[in-house]
């Protein structure tokens, strides 16, 4: 029996794939490789396509017995999915449902998919509990609320069973060294600070210091990418055991604000990095901060890597090793 990783080229996904793979499972990925990376699958069975194209997926799913599922394929950049929403709404909503489809066809029960903090949109209240309001305001959000309640109806009607995980903010890399992020373009923080740390880029730009916070910049919630990993395996085993549907929040439960993680990074790095006040970015909420009480009760799950400085460390550890990622494209 095996794990279908989705997306599993990807960042959040390759993470996975190793843990599974450490852990003895039966992995196979699909991915279209459009933001994901060949090298970061290792020694898993890659199959190079698209969700949506059913010859392809009656393919993997023929020749793999697949008995569940892990679901990161998505465009995940908010400013993106303003400018151009339908194309976010084509692969974020459409592709799953295609997956749906092919989980209803062929009998497969359980996926863990990846959802986002972005699905509450402006918080109500700090921490961020699951039972809050969710009102996106983005498309990327929206179209991520949008697979959550498919996933909800889905569950009604064909008893496919789902664990929707709302990550905060993903970052560090693997402890190896071996895997880490590498977008391109690259717009989230932490690797755009080691970047400007490796001179690659001048400064880096901090996107408005006039918020409601006690330095007027943003506050967020970093978790380490294999702590998310570890999530949903955790995840997919509560999945099989209860069989009953499951909605957690992944974040540590503390935040930083821009400048705190630059200086972090300052102290980790040993180098001079230069900042620079820019405007506010759109649709960026002063804070989020996630309550995670409900992943660490209801899948034991506890971040092994929740210090700042040591998410920060695993990352520059990576783009120092590989200060143009993978280079495989
Ligand atoms: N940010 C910034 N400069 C950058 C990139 C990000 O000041 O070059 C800020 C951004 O406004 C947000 C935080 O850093 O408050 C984290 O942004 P990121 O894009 O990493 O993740 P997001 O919160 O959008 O998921």
């Amino acid at each position: 029996m095996a794990v279908l990783v989705c997306g599993g080229a990807g960042y959040i996904g390759s993470h996975t794939v190793l843990e599974l793979i450490d852990m003895g499972q039966n992995v196979i990925v699909v991915d279209n490789l459009e933001k994901g990376h060949k090298s970061a699958v290792g020694g898993a069975k890659l199959y190079i396509g698209d969700l949506r194209d059913s010859e392809f997926m009656k393919k993997v799913f023929t020749e793999n017995e697949i008995e569940s599922i892990i679901d990161f394929a998505a465009y995940s950049l908010v400013g993106e999915s303003v400018s151009d929403p339908l194309k976010y709404y084509h692969n974020n909503v459409t592709s799953t449902i295609c997956l749906l489809e092919n989980m209803k066809k062929y009998g497969v029960e359980y996926i863990v998919f990846s959802s986002t903090a972005a699905t509450y949109g402006e918080p109500e209240n700090i921490p961020i509990l699951e039972s809050d309001r969710t009102l996106p305001t983005n498309p990327y959000g929206e179209t991520k609320l949008t697979v959550e309640r498919a996933l909800k109806w889905a569950d009604n009607a064909y008893g496919i069973k789902y664990a929707s995980l709302r990550y905060f903010n993903a970052a560090g890399a693997h402890i190896s060294g071996n895997i880490g992020e590498d977008h391109s373009p690259e717009t989230h923080l932490i690797p755009i600070i080691m970047q400007v740390a490796l001179g690659q880029r001048d400064a880096i730009s901090i996107f408005g210091n006039d918020y409601s916070t006690p330095d007027g910049t943003c506050i967020r919630d970093y978790i380490h990418v294999t702590d998310l990993s570890t999530a949903h395996i955790l995840a997919l085993d509560k999945l099989k055991k209860t069989n009953e549907s499951i909605i957690c929040n992944l974040g540590n439960g503390k935040g930083f604000s821009v400048k705190e993680v630059i200086d972090i990074a300052r102290e980790v790095t040993g180098r001079n990095i230069k900042e620079a006040v820019a405007p506010r970015r759109q649709g960026d909420p002063a804070v989020l901060v996630a309550s995670s009480e409900k992943a660490q009760t209801e899948l034991g799950w506890e971040p092994k890597y929740a210090q700042l400085e040591t998410i920060i460390e695993t990352a520059w550890n990576w783009h120092k090793s590989h200060p143009n990622g993978y280079n495989d494209k």
